[in-house]
């Protein structure tokens, strides 16, 4: 039996912890903050994150508090036209063996969370924030900020886009502002009008901005984020945004949008940042996984669709694994999840650039593209990612 140190307990962090108790190895989660809580609002779910759930026994605990969807619009807020719309119902499920969701993110942190409160293997600290670690060939030894010292194994960093776990294990700085704000907010459904109400996720492209919105929270609230693309430098986390500001910095969104902005009440504005995919996230009994490892822009929403992948490959990979063979599957995992996982984070910031802010020529070029697809044709573009198996042997396709 492995103990496993993971730092962490967020969405991957307890995915990791799952899939490493489940095949009987114990595992210790360190947290920083004071409760294993997740904060934010809506996250999208695709077939993919839903194969990984089921691996780790919570895909119909959080299938039952999600919205299941029947389409992905993509609309030009410009003219008011629908560009494309990705049908995600009947046939789409039966393809890719699971649905595409939109939960809010409590409701799958707490599946998760309650999972791993049922297994004694699985030991969950609070404030317990990672400051370093130390590693031999047989050992790893974790230090928290209040200087409490933790052994095991291996150390899994799950800890997020702003990792201390990498910081030590890579040294290659803070993550980059990707240049857009993010204003987000939750409307209750019953302030929502009904004819802007629909079982989908929607997003309005604007030149340089986009609005996108779906239900969460069984369909009690809608779910709505505006990005601009303001060249914003310094990151920003979750900071309140005033009403009056989102409004007028979203000056001329055309009518949909702008009744959509005006049902906004309580925002919050974040500055994302992302990393080039880099191919070496493990070092000897130390590796990384989701954001810590390949944090990625939310215009794929596949950051924790990759995170849950993570788990699922890294507990494959050390199912049967005696202690000595630890830091060799801990390169097989990085080896297996390299490729897949930085074609999606050039494909979120591709998204980003070139299919949801492109303006003049740029966005005539994408709706050029657009237009030809049929519900095959969509659905064959899409495969790769979200029909993929999540297995330790597979490559760019697979998980
Ligand atoms: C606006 C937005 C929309 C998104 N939409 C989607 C979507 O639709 N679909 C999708 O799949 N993904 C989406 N994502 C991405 C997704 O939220 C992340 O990829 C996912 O949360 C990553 O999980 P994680 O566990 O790796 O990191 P996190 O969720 O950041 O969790 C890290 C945890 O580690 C803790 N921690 C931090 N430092 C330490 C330390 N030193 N020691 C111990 N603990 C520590 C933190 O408190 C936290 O609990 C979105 C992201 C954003 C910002």
């Amino acid at each position: 039996m492995i103990h496993a140190l993971v730092a962490g307990g967020g969405i991957g962090g307890l995915a990791t912890a799952l899939a490493l108790a489940r095949t009987g190895h114990r595992v210790t989660v360190l947290e920083r903050q004071d409760a294993f809580t997740d904060i934010g609002a809506g996250i999208q779910i695709a077939p993919n994150g839903f194969h990984a759930l089921n691996r780790l026994g919570v895909g119909r605990a959080v299938r039952d508090r999600a919205v299941l969807v029947d389409e992905l619009r993509l609309m030009d807020a410009t003219t008011g036209r629908e560009l494309v719309a990705l049908p995600v119902g009947g046939r789409y499920r039966q393809r890719f063996g699971d649905p595409y969701a939109v939960v809010h993110r409590r409701d799958l942190h707490t599946p998760l969370l309650t999972a791993c409160r049922a297994i004694d293997a699985v030991d969950l600290v609070a404030g317990a924030g990672v400051r370093r670690y130390r590693q031999d060939a047989h050992r790893v030894t974790a230090t928290t900020a209040d200087g409490r010292t933790f052994s095991g194994d291996l150390l899994v960093g799950a800890d997020g886009i702003r990792s201390t776990v990498r910081a030590q294990l890579l040294g290659d700085g803070p993550p980059r502002p990707c240049g857009h704000t993010i204003y987000r907010t939750l409307v209750p459904m019953e302030r929502v009008p009904r004819w802007l109400r629909r079982n989908a996720v929607t997003l309005w492209a604007g030149p340089g901005w986009h609005v996108v919105h779906y239900p969460v929270a069984g369909g009690s609230c809608l779910n709505l984020a505006a990005v601009l693309d303001d060249g914003a430098a310094e990151a920003v986390s979750g900071r309140p945004a005033e009403r009056a500001a989102v409004l007028r910095r979203f000056a001329d969104p055309g009518p949909v949008p702008g009744a959509l902005l005006r049902l906004g009440e309580d925002w919050r504005r974040w500055v994302l940042c992302d990393r080039d995919p880099v191919d070496v996230w493990t070092r000897g009994r130390v590796t990384l996984t989701g954001d810590a490892a390949h944090p990625m822009l939310q215009y794929a929403a596949q950051g924790a669709c990759q995170a849950l992948e993570d788990a699922v490959v890294l507990g494959d990979l050390l199912a049967d694994a005696p202690t000595t063979d630890v830091p060799q599957r801990l390169e097989r995992y990085n080896a297996a999840r390299r490729e897949r996982t930085g074609r999606v984070q050039r494909l979120s910031r591709e998204m980003g650039a070139r299919l949801y802010h492109p303006a003049g020529e740029d966005a005539r070029a994408r709706d050029a593209l657009l237009r030809p697809l049929d519900e095959d044709a969509l659905h064959h573009r899409v495969a790769w990612l979200h029909g993929a198996p999540v297995r330790a042997d597979a490559r760019g396709g697979g998980g």
